[in-house]
């Protein structure tokens, strides 16, 4: 008995073990019919960690070129270097910061704008603390590329016939139309939080023809914080607090500009058919 007991265990025992075994390879094979028979749906990386704002920062001029220079000496290269920094220590815990420069040494300008475009900046700035050619000039401007008005966007320079006429691709230099709303916008956010910070002259938000700006494949900005060739705003930028003072000025403008609505609406579709204007 006891050995009839011990053999039916055994044989009890594998059986079970057998059933085990199919029971887990019937369930492989459904669970393997099944996820094929589910779609697919591919979930890139960016979906699950959201990708962080970029932003580049442009400290005008630099090396021998030194921007405007105050009437003590004050070089703009140093004021714009100084306030390009303290936004990137103000800015890099929320988003990725990149300066056009890090140091004093000569940058082009195409290649600042190059360097927005390739970091795939979602804002580009370009900061300046001017002179104007009067001395009486100074106070806070705040730019944004005019229209385009390129030379090879006007289409009347390639049609010599009815049959050639064709729809000319955007030109690069005047891919910022792409962007102009938004442009203006954060132009508009800009001195909105600098106005008083630095220099209580408001001399607005205007559109002008940027160099710097020409060729920014995102909402772009030139911002002029003050006119270093004024004695009293040359002084007022050889203070740390007030140069850091116009740093958070432009920091929250940015906030701002990425928390409103602003940064999710859709950029101007381009159409073909403005180029005409040009
Ligand atoms: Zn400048």
């Amino acid at each position: 008995m006891p050995k009839f007991i011990r053999d039916g265990c055994r044989l009890r025992r594998i059986e079970a073990k057998g059933c085990v075994w199919w029971a887990s390879h019937i369930l492989l094979g459904l669970a393997l019919v099944v996820n094929d028979a589910l779609p697919v749906k591919a979930v890139s990386l960016s979906q699950v960690i959201p990708r962080r704002k970029i932003i580049v920062v442009d400290p005008g001029h630099g090396g021998h070129d030194l921007g405007a220079v105050g009437p003590s000496g004050l070089a703009e290269k140093v004021v714009t270097l100084s306030v390009a920094q303290k936004m990137q220590d103000i800015l890099s815990g929320t988003y990725e910061v990149h300066l056009t420069r890090n140091d004093d040494y000569t940058v082009d300008i195409e290649h600042r704008t190059a360097q927005a475009n390739h970091h795939r900046a979602d804002i580009f700035v370009s900061i300046h603390a001017g002179g104007g050619f009067r001395h009486q000039a100074r106070g806070v401007i705040v730019f944004y590329q005019s229209p385009c008005t390129g030379p090879g966007s006007k289409p009347s320079q390639q049609r010599r016939g009815p049959w050639e006429i064709r729809e000319k691709p955007l030109p690069w230099d005047c891919i910022q139309e792409v962007h102009r709303a938004k442009s203006q916008a954060l132009a508009k956010l800009v001195h909105r939080h600098l106005l008083g910070k630095v220099s209580p002259e408001d001399r607005g938000v205007r559109e002008a023809p940027c160099l710097v700006l020409r060729g920014a494949d995102m909402p772009a900005t030139l911002i002029e914080i003050a006119h270093l060739s004024h004695p009293s705003e040359e002084r007022e930028l050889r203070k740390p607090e007030v140069v850091s003072a116009a740093a958070e000025a432009i920091c929250e403008a940015i906030k701002e500009y990425f928390t409103s609505t602003l940064d999710s609406q859709q950029d101007e579709a381009y159409a073909p058919s403005a180029l005409s204007t040009f």
